[in-house]
């Protein structure tokens, strides 16, 4: 009888022996309970790591993710800056026109800040009205829904006798 051949077992449990060496371990391992232990409990010790490293495996699509998250934050910082630079570029024109045309611009000025007065109350006055349209909706739709199933009720009624 051959010694337990524990050196051999974690290649035999790899396959990566040649076939008379495999041959020569599986004989031991009908025999010998605690070599066959051994190789019970690498197997699942390697089923166990292989699963892990399945679980933690990065999906495929995390890489297109994370460079649609890039460009994401890029088209949003190309935002903000857009969003600061053209009220910026407003002033500076506001600015070096003061110096050119002074008195006529602060009554185009003055006009022009009543007229965006003006565009701010009508869109707070069409935001405020929205709720009340959107109600006059639902009120109609749930009159159609009515006279439909009136009517319909009606259809079936003189259908029947
Ligand atoms: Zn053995």
């Amino acid at each position: 009888m051959m010694d337990h051949p524990i050196d051999w077992l974690s290649a035999y449990i790899d396959d990566e022996l040649e076939a008379d060496q495999r041959q020569l371990i599986e004989d031991h391992l009908q025999h010998c309970e605690s070599c066959a232990a051994v190789v019970h409990d690498m197997m699942e010790l390697k089923a166990q790591v292989a699963g892990f490293y399945l679980t933690i495996e990065p999906p495929l699509y995390l890489e297109q993710q994370v460079i649609q998250a890039i460009n994401n934050k890029s088209s949003i910082d190309s935002w903000i800056r857009a969003w600061f630079a053209v009220p910026l570029a407003g002033i500076l024109c506001l600015v070096t026109l003061w110096f050119l045309f002074g008195p006529i611009l602060v009554r185009l000025v003055s006009a022009l800040f009543k007229f965006v007065l003006a565009a701010f109350y009508l869109f707070s006055n069409m935001a405020t009205s929205i709720p009340s349209v959107f109600g006059t909706v639902v009120i109609i739709a749930v009159m159609l829904l009515m006279i439909s199933g009136i009517s319909l009720r009606r259809l079936l009624r003189s259908t029947m006798q």
